[in-house]
């Protein structure tokens, strides 16, 4: 049995699966805003299982952000109480055992190359657009986290060739860079460039409403949409050349995306034969949770 654990920023939630990734037992608590409080959460979802199910092989933890390479100190989190932090050596103290820590968006990658839409495929690229936008490669089952534990990380790099209207109708991304993917491609990106666009004060929902009702500058900004994401996702095909795209994160239940994705990615790939496909994600809001049950 293996333990995952998602450690969001307003909830923490636990699964055990067994060794064929059968959910045995779930369980979520609110995460307390502070270290300490943290902290005595995991430990208190770990003890739990284990006393209604007997000890676990592994315990592995999900969350924004990642460990520095250098320091082993948590940097980028957005659980904020976490950074400049020893956490993975104080929970591993806590726990008396060996911790998996890994950024959340490579616990998607790797969940779904287990036993989700990426199965059975060596080199799965996952890719995250919600309320952020990250990245995440799985190489035969195993994460690929780099040298500097940014492998994967595509919600910072630029759309490749913006136009004049791409540089106009964009916020600037909160990493202090200009023209992440990012800002074009979480939710809160996509709306923000249509509202610059339009003088309107949208959100995501909002404008697929509008799509669904045939407007033409909805369909319009879908349609650029898909192109951001094609454009983004041909950089990491002409370097990766990954066997199959997942995506996860709200705006990866818009269906438009993947009745033309496919067909757009192709134009921006140097080769004559494409044979990656983009698809949607197999476990939902539980890819996170899984996956960092898979890290070992
Ligand atoms: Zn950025």
């Amino acid at each position: 049995m293996k333990i995952g654990i998602d450690l969001g920023g307003t909830k923490t939630e636990g699964i055990l699966i067994d060794d064929t990734g059968k959910e045995l037992a779930r369980n979520r608590i609110k995460t307390e805003k502070n270290y300490d409080g943290t902290i005595s959460g995991i430990i208190s979802i770990v003890k739990k299982f284990e006393t209604d199910f007997g000890d676990s092989e592994s315990v592995g933890i999900g969350m924004p952000g990642c460990v520095s390479s250098d320091s082993a100190l948590v940097k980028n989190a957005n659980s904020i109480w976490l950074n400049g932090k020893p956490f993975k050596k104080d929970l591993e103290k806590e726990l008396e055992r060996r911790v998996n820590l890994e950024n959340d968006a490579n616990c998607f990658a790797l969940s779904e190359a287990v036993d989700g839409a990426g199965k059975g495929h060596p080199v799965v690229f996952g890719v995250i657009i919600g309320t952020g936008t990250g990245g995440g490669i799985s190489i035969n089952q195993k994460v690929l986290a780099g040298k500097n534990n940014i492998a994967g990380e595509w919600g910072h790099v630029g759309l490749p060739n913006r136009s004049d209207d791409e540089k106009k109708y964009v916020k600037r991304c909160y990493c202090e860079k200009n023209g992440c993917m990012e800002t074009y491609v979480s939710g809160p990106g996509f709306a923000s460039s249509f509202n610059l666009k339009h003088k309107t004060d949208y959100d995501s929902h909002a404008i697929l409403n509008e799509f669904n009702n045939n407007e033409t500058r909805a369909i319009e900004a879908l349609e650029n949409y898909v192109d951001h994401l094609a454009r983004g996702l041909s950089l990491v095909c002409n370097i990766l050349d990954p066997d199959i795209i997942v995506l996860g994160g709200g705006m990866s239940n818009i269906s438009f995306i993947y009745e033309h994705i496919n067909t757009s990615l192709k134009k921006y790939i140097f080769s004559d034969t494409f044979n990656t496909k983009v698809v949607k994600n197999v476990h939902g809001d539980s890819g996170g949770v899984r996956g960092a049950a898979w890290l070992s």
